[in-house]
């Protein structure tokens, strides 16, 4: 089994030149050349391109057009909740600690929704979510 570039690295010592940094690469233990598609709900994988290909995020475009609709109704709905919690009169007890727990939800769920390079703009992303 090959060595990591991490150990190929620190085998040459603190003075390693730049020009030994793509013999290491090439020497290295590759990491993998598929991934999971972005879409949390898909279990399909995305393959590194073999040529000069963009490498695809998504292994289809269902699954693009289905982050993006959640990821904006998730981001539409919390700004919703969060003038709730704010609005005057406050909430009752009971309503915020519901509007709390539903905020902290989406929010917890956005974690698998991060912003990608290719996000449309937001005033799509709310009209999708509609
Ligand atoms: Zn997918």
């Amino acid at each position: 089994m090959k060595p990591t570039y991490s150990v190929l690295r620190a085998r040459r010592g603190a003075d390693a030149t730049l020009e030994t940094i793509a013999d290491d690469l090439r020497a290295s233990l590759p990491h993998r050349d598929s991934t999971r598609c972005m879409n949390p709900e898909c279990s399909e994988e995305c393959i590194w391109p073999a040529g000069r290909g963009r490498p695809a995020r998504f292994h289809d475009r269902l699954c693009h057009d289905r982050y993006h609709l959640i990821r904006g109704r998730l981001l539409t709905e919390m700004e919703d909740i969060k003038h709730a919690l704010d609005r005057t009169p406050k909430p009752s007890t009971d309503e915020r600690i519901y509007l709390e727990n539903q905020l902290a939800r989406r929010r917890w769920l956005l974690e698998r929704y991060p912003k990608l390079g290719t996000d449309p703009p937001k005033q799509v992303a709310s009209e999708e979510s509609g």
